[in-house]
């Protein structure tokens, strides 16, 4: 399988590259951030709590997310791999997700790392706070808070697949297809098992 994790802060191109990944590899997309969204709106008790924490751009708790993947892991088991979009966020939810692949006898190939500096950032959210109906993204207060959640919880991660030599970083300031080109470069690097 080839198990990717796209990592980055908030606004960094995530969903966006995501898109061309899978189009390109025919991988299952998991994204923590859609699934937290699809419980608030089907109004499940684990969507309404999310619902609260997420409005205040705070992560929800590990287990949540964790048990959210688990149980997406166990529903493609045929898949030819995975990305892991906006999970793991903290290095307790690395560990787990090292965990449940393993018991796969599968592993990460590699993380891929958007890198957009904190102006951009906060630019880019709100801009997509006047389309994308989200909440999260229409007030600087909450997008600062979501960065700062990133910087103090989620960058710890980074140095998690770094130590495992399994760390690659691209500029994701410049063109969408240019950003994908540098991510296919990377994929191609991979030794798949
Ligand atoms: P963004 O990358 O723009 O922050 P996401 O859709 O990934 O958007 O996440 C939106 C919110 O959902 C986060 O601010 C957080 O509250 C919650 N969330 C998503 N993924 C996780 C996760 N892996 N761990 C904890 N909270 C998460």
């Amino acid at each position: 399988m080839l198990n990717l994790i796209l990592f980055g802060p908030p606004g960094a191109g995530k969903g966006t590259q995501s898109e061309n990944i899978i189009a390109k590899y025919k991988l299952i997309h998991l994204s923590t951030g859609d699934l937290l969204r699809s419980e608030i709106q089907a109004g499940s008790e684990l969507g309404l709590k999310a619902k609260t924490l997420m409005d205040q751009g705070i992560l929800v708790p590990d287990e949540v997310v964790i048990g959210m993947i688990d149980n997406k892991l166990k529903e493609h088991r045929n898949a030819a791999g995975f990305i892991f979009d906006g999970f793991p966020r903290t290095v307790k939810q690395s560990e787990a997700l090292d965990q449940l692949l393993a018991s796969y006898d599968e592993s990460i190939s590699v993380m891929i790392a958007l890198v957009v500096d904190d102006n951009e950032l906060l630019a880019r959210l709100l801009n997509r706070g006047k389309t994308s109906g989200r909440p999260d993204d229409q007030n600087e207060e909450l997008i600062s808070k979501r960065i700062q959640e990133y910087n103090s919880k989620t960058k710890p991660v980074a140095d998690y697949y770094q130590e495992q030599g399994k760390f690659v970083a691209i500029d994701g300031i410049g063109e969408i297809d240019f950003i994908f080109e540098e991510i296919n470069k990377a994929i191609s690097q991979v030794t798949v098992k």
